[in-house]
């Protein structure tokens, strides 16, 4: 991880003008020069059959969230959130930004969650059911006809005893692998930074897990972790680098949303067009996400990616098209944000390949932004999230301020935006009251 040669980055910048900005840690919005129609995009096998049959596992394991995970009753055993409408917050961003927004705003509350309390959620519970459910039929233990509520048995926890799952996390993905993974039996180990969240550790090892933490660069702890768990032949590594589950497990949101948009009279066509603002850490989130959307709304539906000043690693993937090979650190940038889930230096290599094809655009935000937005959101819409979680909000203004609706002849009267929210669900009270004050002093400040 060295910074590339001063000769190197001219050659970079003068290809990519953009990347200037970004290396001065400027706010930049990047319209995607290769977004290509669904109806041409080729970047994957993966298609709406895989979708529907990663939602249909979740259908099967209905039974077994309603035993072991009390709080999803309510839903029926169906990991979802809700999909708010956010009146006060859209005038109070056109307040402070002296900035009319066209359309409707809504959030897409994933801070709310259940068990895992971030978007995390979706992609971590998915790879880890898929693992456990592969493992217990190829034991001959299940057929995917049982009813599932058998991964809530003594036999099933002591089959899955004798297997370990290893995940490098810098909080909420070995939180969310870290939590199902001791449910389900397994031996965990989350290996993480030194200077991950102490609640976050604590609350692993209180739900069962190991916690391994490391003081150098976080890169050593996924090393680490991946040759630890590898070396035990009944290992699994959750590998956020590269994982086409995890991916399946958030392009099912799609569906869920459609169904969502559908209830609210919603419309989305070429005259109602839809917006998505997706906080983006190594891209397997957003990438899916974006991936499932897609191929439910087709060209109707508009996605972008956005990441702190201080960790724009897919940005920088895409631009130069280097995807993974490149880390922001090589270009000078530290990696240095608030914005847990968001500070990652390098991207995913399997969801660039597809977002390369699918995403509109990124831009990047400040993080004093951030603590500014979890301030507003909270006293306009009482809805508590985490920093990275507000990163969104400012889609619609930043996307408005491109020459993306002219270049693409869309007219934004009917458009309806959605920020994504991604986390924020598990912070501690205490924690989440000092988010809310230095929203305030920055407030104060400008
Ligand atoms: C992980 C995470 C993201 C982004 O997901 P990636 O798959 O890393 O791109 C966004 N927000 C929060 C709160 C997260 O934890």
């Amino acid at each position: 991880m060295t910074l590339f040669s001063k000769k190197i980055i001219e050659t970079y910048q003068s290809k990519y003008p953009v990347l200037k900005e970004v290396m001065e840690l400027h706010p930049v919005t990047w319209i995607n020069p290769k977004l290509t129609s669904v109806n041409a995009f080729n970047a994957t096998d993966l298609t709406m059959v895989n979708i529907h049959e990663a939602e249909k596992l979740w259908n099967r394991f209905e039974p077994f969230f309603r035993k072991e995970f009390p709080e999803t009753k309510a839903t029926n055993g169906i990991i979802e959130s809700p999909l708010k409408k956010i009146v006060a917050m859209k005038a109070r961003i056109e307040d402070k930004l002296s900035s009319e927004i066209s359309g409707n705003l809504y959030l897409k509350c994933d801070n709310e969650l259940s068990i895992a309390g971030s978007i995390k959620a979706r992609g971590g519970f998915y790879e880890v059911l898929h693992y456990a459910e592969s493992l217990a039929i190829k034991a001959g233990l299940l057929t995917k006809d049982d009813n599932y509520e058998v991964f809530t048995s003594k036999a099933f926890k002591r089959f899955f005893q004798q297997h370990s799952i290893g995940v490098g996390s810098t909080g909420n993905l070995g939180l969310s692998i870290g939590i199902m993974s001791a449910k389900l039996g397994f031996k965990v180990n989350v290996y993480m930074s030194s200077d991950a969240k102490h609640w976050k550790k604590n609350l692993l090892r209180e739900k069962g897990a190991n916690v391994h933490e490391f003081a150098g660069d976080f890169s050593e702890a996924i090393a680490v972790g991946r040759k630890q768990t590898i070396a035990d032949p009944k290992g699994y590594f959750v590998d956020d680098e590269s994982s086409n589950h995890l991916f399946l497990g958030y392009s099912t949101a799609a569906l869920r949303l459609k169904e969502q948009l559908k209830e609210n009279e919603i419309q989305v066509d070429s005259e109602h067009p839809l917006f998505v603002y997706l906080p983006c850490g190594v891209g397997g989130a957003p990438g899916g996400i974006t991936f499932g959307l897609k191929q439910v709304f087709g060209d109707n539906v508009h996605c972008f990616f956005v990441e702190p000043v201080h960790s724009p690693a897919v940005l920088i993937g895409l631009v130069t098209g280097e995807m993974e090979r490149v880390s922001v650190q090589d270009f000078g940038i530290d990696n240095k944000t608030a914005a847990d889930g968001l500070a990652v230096g390098r991207p995913s290599s399997f969801a660039s390949s597809i977002s390369e094809q699918l995403v509109s655009g990124i831009y990047t935000i400040e993080d004093e932004r951030l603590f500014q937005l979890l301030n507003l959101l909270a006293d306009t819409e009482k809805i508590l999230v985490e920093p990275s979680a507000t990163a969104g909000l400012l889609g619609p203004v930043m996307v408005q301020q491109s020459n993306y609706l002219t270049d693409k002849v869309i007219n934004n009267e009917n458009v309806t935006h959605i920020a994504w929210s991604t986390g924020g669900g598990l912070v501690p009270e205490q924690e989440w009251a000092d988010y809310y004050k230095q929203g305030s002093l920055l407030l104060m400040e400008k």
